[in-house]
């Protein structure tokens, strides 16, 4: 059976104030319970290197990143963000980008890749928003179709929030298609118009939630065949979220991502997928939750 290419980095960990909402220490206990889980002879890990910082300023200003390295953002934008903004993360934003864009061509080679990491799909061009300073999906979209890697993205966010940073950037680029599934009561409130946004209900369970996004992948099928799909597998769905509003199972959410990735692998298109968000006081707990997208690609692939 085939390896699965995991991208990691041990500088991912921030530390924030405690009772802080973001879990700064769930990407190490996510590799650790990756590498004591019943399928980690499957995972091959590999560490992400630091970005290009020409590669950045094809998704964000210049001004913006330069604001960020420099620590000069306003105090309105570092609360926005809603980190501390310090050489921990940027370093860790940086290495993020290029976690995620290195997980796609991989997933290029070997038909599916994962990072323990990425989604910060809510950061802008000149702006970063909700825990994100960066956005590696917009990021990798542009720079796999820059390089020449791809000419058609899909960008599939699971995530219960919508990806509305994605969006601006992504909006008017040829080649990406964005799909949000999230949840219409719950950040961002001012959603943005992807390509196909589906909004959901509060408190929607399993049956209806995958009912809906096997509606939905169906009806991409019909507009758009990808070269490959960067698939945000928030797990931020889960019923015991302290930020969703969904109520997704464990079940259910291990069945979405079987779902995803089944769906492409039938149809040969390539799946990176990102981890996305997930809050718990716990990082354990948390951790646990993520392991649904790795063991669903060991399961599927
Ligand atoms: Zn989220």
């Amino acid at each position: 059976m085939a390896q699965i290419p995991i991208l990691y980095n041990d500088a991912y960990d921030i530390n924030v104030p405690i009772g802080h909402r973001f879990n700064g220490t769930k990407f190490s206990k996510l590799a650790n319970q990756l590498q004591k889980s019943d399928f980690h002879q499957r995972l091959d890990f590999h560490q992400s290197s630091p970005v290009r910082y020409q590669d950045v300023l094809r998704t964000h200003a210049v001004d913006y990143v330069q604001r960020v390295v420099d620590r000069t953002l306003s105090r309105e934008e570092v609360r926005q963000i809603n980190l501390p903004i310090n050489t921990q993360l940027i370093k860790r934003s940086f290495l993020a980008l290029n976690g995620t864009y290195t997980t796609a061509l991989k997933a290029l080679d070997e038909g599916v890749a994962c990072h323990a990491a990425g989604g910060t799909h809510h950061a802008h061009y000149s702006n970063g928003l909700g825990f994100c300073v960066f956005n590696d999906l917009a990021f990798t979209a542009l720079n796999l179709i820059e390089h020449g890697s791809a000419k058609k993205v899909l960008i599939l966010d699971l995530d219960v929030h919508q990806g509305d940073g994605t969006i601006d950037i992504c909006h008017d680029k040829n080649g990406i298609y964005t799909c949000s599934l999230h949840c219409e009561q719950n950040f961002p409130f001012q959603k943005r118009q992807g390509t196909r946004d589906v909004s959901l209900d509060s408190h929607l369970e399993d049956t209806a939630y995958l009912n809906k996004l096997h509606i939905t992948l169906k009806e991409i099928s019909k507009e758009f065949m990808p070269d490959i799909v960067l698939y945000d597998a928030g797990v931020d769905v889960f019923f015991g979220d302290q930020l969703g509003n969904l109520d997704l199972t464990l079940e259910g959410i291990f069945k979405r991502d079987c779902n995803v990735l089944e769906h492409f692998k039938n149809r040969k298109v390539p799946v990176a997928t990102v981890i996305g968000g997930g809050y718990s006081p716990c990082d354990s707990d948390i951790a646990k939750r993520h392991l649904s997208i790795f063991r669903a690609a060991t399961d599927v692939f």
